[in-house]
């Protein structure tokens, strides 16, 4: 193994125990949380836990933050230039973040680097943009001398909860517009992958934003997470995680009736129709689900193939995964895929393999793990008919589940027979067909010959129990701010 050796600024900061971000402050405790490697199953670093008295302690430094203007009553334009600095120093320092995500998640260095510290870059980037576009509105009202006109506010401190397939850009994808917004924060990241999230605070801090705008505190879902969904100076908050836990922040949300947006769990379907250019669609089709060792929520996990070319794909997608180099995310020459997050998630994934085959799944190619440490996971590709649990489920993890098709209407009903609606996709050149599925797929996100493309300017976000709301572009904006009328006689 040859791995990359570590930046400086990388190894002070796994050596050093990371404590919580409040108030500008670092904020130390005895409670901490071993923070493992999934390439090597070893705990490399420690951080702060942060408990449910922490949660208050985050909350009152971002609800004195908002209170006090320091960071709504700056101009619109000095607001943009924060948020624009943050931007280049994310990625100046892309080789930091790569560093702490590939040690931290098990990802592959170049990605992280090139794409999961580049993209939140660019999501800042585009947000810095929007603070003195936030427009309000004159209302042409019936009521005679009266001026009526409305202010686009802030909805106050902002409660944000991230996952960890994707730590920094999860954490973008909400900061960004939240801020931009006006609002101030206390982030929760996944207790799987804190570092990248508190070495942003930090970088924030150094960007000009002001201190107690931004609060991390790393904390178990069950404590900290649970405190701040059910948290009453908090006025709304940003979910990316499971259903299961989405429903129970809808739950926990009630007391204060918090705004709530939720990015939850997918189980997309991807069609490959005979038209497809295969050369492109094929491979296209594997990396889709793929992509981020499966770990994605918007993975093409169910691929629905025409009955015509269904051998050959089976066969294709077979060799692609049987040729893939799996290994740690910081080894060197890179490899095709890292672990998956856990142990934990690892049993997850193989016990789903086991299911498949015991409801009569043909695993072509994995599902087994391999010989060494670390929680890895063979790519595996299995036949699947709709009734299983493998093709209903999201497993999040590297499984394709490949399923046989005869004509257009039977695999749209098929397609939307989930109770997830977050992404869909679909190959074929004949622009009638990709208009009418495009139009009736279940889905947040329709892809047509291309997948798992996002833009800070488009919307994303997910129907049925994918969640609601859409982050992202001027809908992002929106879900952080409220509308305010006042008529003025
Ligand atoms: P998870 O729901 O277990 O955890 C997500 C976050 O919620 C973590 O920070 C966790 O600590 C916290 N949490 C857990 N229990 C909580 C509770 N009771 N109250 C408040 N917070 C709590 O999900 P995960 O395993 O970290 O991530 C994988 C899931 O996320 C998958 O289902 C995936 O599809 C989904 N996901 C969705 C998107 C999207 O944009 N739709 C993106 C990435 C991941």
């Amino acid at each position: 193994m040859n791995q990359i050796a570590l930046l400086p600024e990388v190894q002070a900061f796994i050596d050093t125990v990371q404590p919580l971000r409040i108030g500008g402050a670092r904020v130390d405790s005895d409670a901490l949380l071993d923070v493992t490697n999934p390439s090597t199953g070893k705990v490399f670093s420690k951080v702060v836990l942060a408990q449910e008295s922490d949660v208050d302690v985050a909350v009152a430094a971002a609800h004195e933050a908002f209170e006090d203007g320091r960071w709504t009553g700056l101009t619109p334009h000095d607001r943009g230039r924060i948020l624009w600095r943050l931007a280049d120093l994310i990625e100046e320092r892309a080789a930091i973040f790569g560093q702490l995500d590939a040690l931290d998640n098990g990802k592959r260095y170049a990605a992280a680097r090139d794409a999961d510290a580049i993209w939140p870059a660019r999501h800042f980037r585009y947000f810095a943009g929007w603070p003195d576009k936030i427009e309000r509105a004159t209302i042409p009202v019936s009521t005679p001398d009266r001026l009526n006109y409305t202010r686009i506010e802030p909805v106050g401190v902002c409660g944000l909860i991230t996952p960890w397939n994707y730590p920094l850009l999860m954490a973008a994808w909400k900061l960004a517009p939240c801020l931009a917004a006006g609002n101030t924060v206390v982030l929760k990241p996944s207790e799987e992958t804190p570092l990248s999230v508190l070495y942003l605070a930090d970088l924030a801090l150094e960007a000009g934003l002001p201190p107690g705008v931004l609060n991390v505190i790393p904390g178990l879902g069950q404590d900290a997470g649970a405190a701040l969904a059910a948290h009453h100076g908090v006025a709304k908050v940003g979910f990316t995680g499971s259903t299961r836990t989405g429903q129970s922040i809808v739950t926990a949300s009630a007391g204060n009736l918090k705004k709530l947006s939720l990015e939850l769990g997918g189980k997309a379907a991807n069609i490959l129709f005979p038209d497809a250019d295969l050369e492109r669609a094929i491979p296209g089709a594997f990396w889709a689900n793929f992509g981020n060792n499966g770990q994605s929520c918007t993975a093409g996990a169910r691929l629905y193939v025409h009955e015509s070319i269904y051998q050959k794909v089976l066969e294709a997608l077979a060799g692609l995964a049987d040729g893939l180099n799996i290994g740690p995310g910081l080894d060197d020459p890179q490899h095709d895929l890292g672990p998956v997050i856990s142990e934990r998630q690892m049993n997850m994934i193989l016990g789903h393999v086991d299911g498949a085959r015991k409801d009569g799944a043909d695993v072509v190619a994995g599902g087994t793990r391999p010989d060494r440490d670390g929680w890895f996971v063979r790519p595996t590709v299995l036949t699947a008919t709709d009734a299983m649990t493998v093709a209903q489920q999201e497993v999040f993890g590297p499984i394709l589940a490949v399923l046989p098709f005869s004509d257009d209407a039977d695999v749209l009903d098929r397609a939307n027979a989930t109770d997830f609606g977050l992404a869909a996709g679909l190959w074929s050149q004949d622009i009638t067909r990709v208009r009418r599925f495009a139009d009736r797929l279940n889905a947040g996100t329709v892809w047509v010959n291309c997948w798992g493309e996002t833009d800070a300017a488009s919307p994303f976000g997910g129907m049925k129990l994918s969640g609601y709301g859409r982050e992202m572009g001027k809908d992002a904006i929106a879900l952080y701010s409220q509308t305010k009328s006042v008529w003025i006689a």
